[in-house]
């Protein structure tokens, strides 16, 4: 992997020590996780590894601030006010990613942009934003029903695996009864045509 990242100048342990001040050790093997099949991806498809290795440690770096943080943010950047009504599950890609911003002084629009959707996916997806939607899903650590055949799909094709994933999850936010973001479903209308 990298030795350092000039976009934020941190050496690699720099950056694995900051990121392990925000999230607790089990969220932090995942987000390596999400770096290695974020990178694997990234050769498969002719992406950028370096951009795939960033966005991967830092997809979840949010998930564990708090509400009162996620508000603040929404307030100083002006975000849509819609968004403080949803909760952790969106904001920690839709807002964390200016946490992200903040407090690393990151300023890669593409990476940024990637961090942004990582759960929610996006009308129009760059392939970074593809690789780690995907990636996030299907990491070595990630054991559910359906992992297998989305580790399959994203050998195949991307856009396959992201409207699989979008599928997915949409079964399972309805199962249980959960709201479905907007934003969730602007991405399965754009994507479900490769799954059919
Ligand atoms: P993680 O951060 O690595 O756990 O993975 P994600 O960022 O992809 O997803 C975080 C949580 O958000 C999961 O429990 C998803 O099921 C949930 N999620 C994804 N899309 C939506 C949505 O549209 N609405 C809601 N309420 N939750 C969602
Ligand atoms: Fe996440
Ligand atoms: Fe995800
Ligand atoms: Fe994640």
């Amino acid at each position: 992997m990298f030795d350092n990242y000039d976009e934020i100048s941190m050496s690699r342990t720099e950056l694995l020590e900051k990121i392990q001040t925000q999230v607790k050790p089990s969220r932090f093997k995942h987000m390596l996780g999400v770096e290695k099949m974020a990178t694997e991806l990234a050769e498969r498809y002719m992406g950028n590894i370096y951009s795939a290795s960033l966005a991967g440690l830092l997809h979840d770096y949010a998930k564990e601030a708090s509400t009162k943080e996620f508000l603040r943010l929404i307030d100083k950047y002006q975000l849509d006010p819609d968004l403080k009504k949803w909760g952790n599950a969106v904001w920690h890609g839709k807002v964390g990613f200016l946490k992200v911003k903040e407090d690393l002084g990151l300023d890669n629009e593409e990476i940024l942009h990637a961090i942004e959707v990582h759960t929610v996916g996006a009308k129009e997806m760059s392939l970074l934003d593809k690789i780690v939607y995907v990636a996030d899903y299907i990491e070595e650590g990630r054991d559910f029903s359906g992992v297998d055949k989305a580790r399959q799909l994203a050998k195949k094709s991307l856009d396959i695996a992201v409207a699989y994933e979008t599928r997915e999850t949409i079964i399972y936010l309805a199962d249980h009864n959960l709201p479905i973001y907007p934003q969730t479903l602007e991405t399965y209308n754009s994507y479900i045509g490769a799954l059919t």
